[in-house]
């Protein structure tokens, strides 16, 4: 791509305030973290109800970045840079998008569907890739946004583009449509994802097939209730089961492990093999063939291509690694889109200063070997990456290209070179993103760098935490601050990575419990404000020194705290004051306001940056009338301290019920927790709250017992009849509450419920899967989607926030970005 500004100003209808139409571009951007090429950088400011791209315009031309789509921008920085006002810049990001996507006019998929689309998208470009130069969209970049992003990827080398399109409301799938503009439509399965958007699944049924408007075909499942809804002057090439006009016949026989296809088409009929059986990935499988006919493929290089379909690994996983690593696993594809996206990803573990990437050949990127590796080399040096690994025959001709680069004809050569005991390529504190085409087998370089683990695991959905963030900010007053409680490592979820992921989307304050929590968060780099609800006395010193900010509740407190204070000779070192309101848990009372107003006037050592109160029943409408007097005494106190002390510090009660149920009290600040964390006591407010933790396991082993048999320690599951019995290695030490034995919990395996049988062990319980499908080494789910923290905490008569606390540290944390 070069266009010039003065290219761009008309088509995305923009008033242009700058110095400099002539400017090229060669990069669109919309978050300022992943800055590839400042000078050429065109970034728009998305704006969204709870993030502003505008704020990052000073900070991105102190990168360098000279030119911007904004709505609106500041005067004084008029000389410094291009901006290129519009009335909506994701609008003027689509138009942009559209008009790019007309530059060419090579075969392009569109695939949209409720489930499968990604997968379908990766196996397609699996099966067509030895014969063409694909261009995708990487990850799961299906959205409003994701989809102009992927678009402005394609270049002139590329001559078969595969995109997907994923809507949640009505009237999305025109705008996704006018920028892909598919040539050839597949649509995958329909099931009731997303349905809350839509009245009903005829009106889901007609959004999602506006995708192929001008389509030449669309691929699809032979189904009466979504062919009514199809066009009919669209082309169809659709295949059944069960329907012999179907353009193609389809039956499926499983075979043992795989599924056998008997494929009729044209008057042939001939089978092909796929490595997989749920029902799922055979529908998506099939999709893919059904292109692959399309495109006049003959059975040979079906039936070869089909059964070296793998399962998809979309996410990108955060690991403990050997030595006190960290290592960011993306060992299943490797293409320059998806390398940048993880590259932005390792952007944000900031645990480590060192940073290596292990990287394999770069495929269908369209571009000559010549012009790839070195934009891949600039793509590295500007992601301020330490050191580079490279591993393939194509890398390793480039070696060169790589600052402290060594390389690798293959993995093998690699491993007989790696020995962690004497060998030169030592690793140690440091994040190493391993990203490797699948063809590499890179899972192999992961599990000799990981830390050793059980297998059990809590997965932390990043996403899912920005989306909760969200969800909350959209119901605060613009100007209201946010604090996050990370207390508890993150509520059992994580800290670091938590508290670094709320950095970046700007969060006002963090929230621990205790001075230690928040110095691990300072030394691993955090710079948001952190307050500490209980500073215990001995901790002053080190909270002075690591610039944390001290909750005081106390006189006694108080007094000790300035004591420190001027010996280190600090001036307005930031306090906050917490007021008991009726908690009755820590916090001046009405009563010591006047010594405490007597030794705060004229102090110079300290300056109360918030005064703040906690509410004892903001989730419980039964005691409004309670809730209400605490936030009345609340203003009261907080008036009388502010008009002694004549300071304007922020002013905050209200926790996540409270956000929800006393909006009115949101002052300058509210203090978010649990709800963060996907969780709420209000069964409306939950619908909108996306799950954060899944508690996983596996199955180590499977037996069947006869009528009179017995389960456990104790004897107490005694069956009464022949009874399978899986055994999982979770117990009560991994927090697994013994309550939840003999019958009263259960865990979900292969979307089943399998009840817990006698009492929960110290390591291990076990479950009857009499009637579940299957085996050892089968994952186990305890809680996540299904069932529910909240649910768990039914069970046990308790509330989710023990649950989600009582997690061992034990079990490993692993966070992912979808
Ligand atoms: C834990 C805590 C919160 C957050 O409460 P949630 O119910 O999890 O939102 C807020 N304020 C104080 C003082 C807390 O201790």
């Amino acid at each position: 791509m070069t266009l010039s500004i003065r290219n761009i100003i008309p088509i995305i209808k923009a008033n242009w305030f700058g110095n400099n139409d002539i400017s090229i571009i060669d990069t669109i951007s919309i978050d300022s973290r992943t800055l590839q090429n400042g000078k050429h950088t065109l970034f728009f400011a998305i704006s969204g109800p709870n993030h502003d791209g505008h704020q990052y315009i000073e900070e991105l031309i102190s990168q360098g970045v000279q030119n911007f789509v904004v709505t609106h921008f500041d005067e004084n920085l008029k000389s410094k840079a291009n901006f290129l006002v519009v009335e909506n810049t994701l609008e003027a990001l689509q138009k942009f998008a559209a008009f790019y996507r007309n530059q060419f006019d090579f075969p392009i998929i569109g695939i949209t569907g409720s489930n499968g689309k990604t997968i379908v998208k990766e196996w397609l470009n699996f099966l067509l890739s030895p014969d063409y130069n694909i261009i995708r969209s990487p990850k799961s970049y299906n959205s409003q946004v994701g989809v102009p992003l992927s678009i402005v990827a394609i270049n002139e080398k590329h001559n078969l583009g595969i995109f997907e399109a994923g809507i949640s409301l009505k009237n999305e799938m025109e705008k996704l449509q006018k920028i892909i503009d598919p040539t050839i439509g597949v649509l995958t399965n329909i099931g009731s994802a997303h349905d809350e958007g839509f009245a009903d699944i005829g009106e889901k049924i007609k959004e999602k097939l506006k995708l192929f408007t001008s389509v030449k075909v669309l691929i699809l499942n032979k189904n009466r209730t979504i062919c009514a809804f199809v066009n009919p002057k669209i082309k169809q090439f659709n295949w059944s089961s069960d329907d012999k006009s179907a353009d193609v016949f389809v039956t499926k026989k499983k075979l043992d492990e795989i599924t056998e296809l008997n494929i009729t088409y044209q008057e042939e009929t001939f089978p092909v093999r796929i490595p997989f059986q749920d029902q799922a990935s055979v529908e998506n499988a099939i999709h893919c063939l059904m292109v692959m006919l399309y495109f006049g493929y003959n059975q040979k290089v079906i039936q070869t291509r089909m059964t070296q379909l793998y399962p998809v690994e979309m996410r990108l996983k955060v690991k403990n690694g050997i030595f006190n690593c960290t290592i960011i696993d993306d060992s299943y594809s490797s293409d320059f889109q998806s390398l940048k996206i993880a590259l932005d990803f390792l952007e944000h573990q900031k645990q480590h200063k060192k940073k290596t990437i292990i990287l394999s050949d770069i495929f269908q990127s369209g571009l000559t070997n010549e012009e790839l590796y070195p934009q891949v080399s600039q793509l590295i040096i500007s992601n301020k990456i330490t050191r580079v690994i490279g591993i393939g025959e194509t890398i390793s001709k480039f070696k060169n290209k790589f600052i402290n680069g060594i390389c690798f004809k293959n993995v093998n050569e690699f491993i007989a070179a790696f020995d962690p005991e004497t060998s030169k390529l030592n690793f140690e504190n440091e994040t190493i993103l391993i990203k490797g085409a699948r063809d590499f087998h890179f899972e192999e370089i992961v599990s000799l760098l990981e830390e050793k683990t059980h297998e059990t695991v809590l997965e932390i959905n990043l996403n899912a935490i920005s989306h909760n963030l969200n969800f909350f900010k959209s119901k605060l007053a613009p100007k209201t601050k946010l604090m996050v409680m990370v207390k508890a490592f993150g509520y059992g979820n994580g800290g670091f990575e938590i508290a670094k992921l709320l950095e970046h989307h700007k969060v006002d304050y963090l929230g621990v419990a205790f001075a230690d929590e928040g110095i691990s968060l300072k030394n691993g780099g955090i710079s948001v404000p952190i307050m500490v609800l209980n500073p215990e006395t001995t901790s002053f010193s080190s909270i002075i020194q690591h610039q944390l900010e001290p909750e005081i509740y106390s006189i006694k407190g108080l007094k000790a705290f300035l004591k420190i204070a001027e010996q280190k000779k600090l001036k307005h070192f930031p306090i906050h004051i917490k007021l008991d309101t009726g908690m009755h848990r820590l916090g001046f009372q009405e009563n010591n306001l006047l010594e405490l107003i007597k030794t705060l006037q004229g102090n110079e050592t300290v300056k109360v940056k918030s005064i703040l109160s906690h509410m004892a029943t903001s989730d419980d409408l039964a005691h409004q009338a309670f809730a209400i007097s605490q936030i009345e005494l609340f203003e009261n106190l907080s008036s009388q301290l502010i008009s002694a002390l004549k300071t304007k510090p922020i002013r905050h009660i209200l926790n996540t019920s409270g956000i929800s149920n006393y909006p009115e009290a949101q002052y300058d600040m509210v203090r978010l927790g649990i709800g963060l964390y996907g969780v709420s006591n209000d069964d409306e407010e939950q619908k909108y709250l996306e799950n954060v933790g899944t508690l996983k396991s596996v199955i180590s082993q499977i037996r069947t017992i006869e009528k009179g048999e017995s389960v456990g320690y104790g004897r107490r599951f005694m069956a009464e009849k022949q009874t399978k019995v899986a055994t999982i290695p979770i117990g009560y030490a991994d927090g697994i509450s013994r309550h939840l034995g003999n019958g009263v919990g259960y865990v979900i395996i292969n979307q089943k419920k399998a009840i817990i049988l006698g009492s929960v062990c110290m390591d291990m319980l076990m479950v009857d899967v009499t009637d579940i499908e299957c085996k050892e080494g089968n994952t186990v789910i305890i809680f996540g989607e299904r069932p529910t923290v909240n649910e768990i905490a039914k069970l046990l008569q308790t509330i989710p926030y023990e649950v989600l606390t009582s997690i061992s540290q034990r079990v490993k944390r692993i966070f992912y970005r979808e």
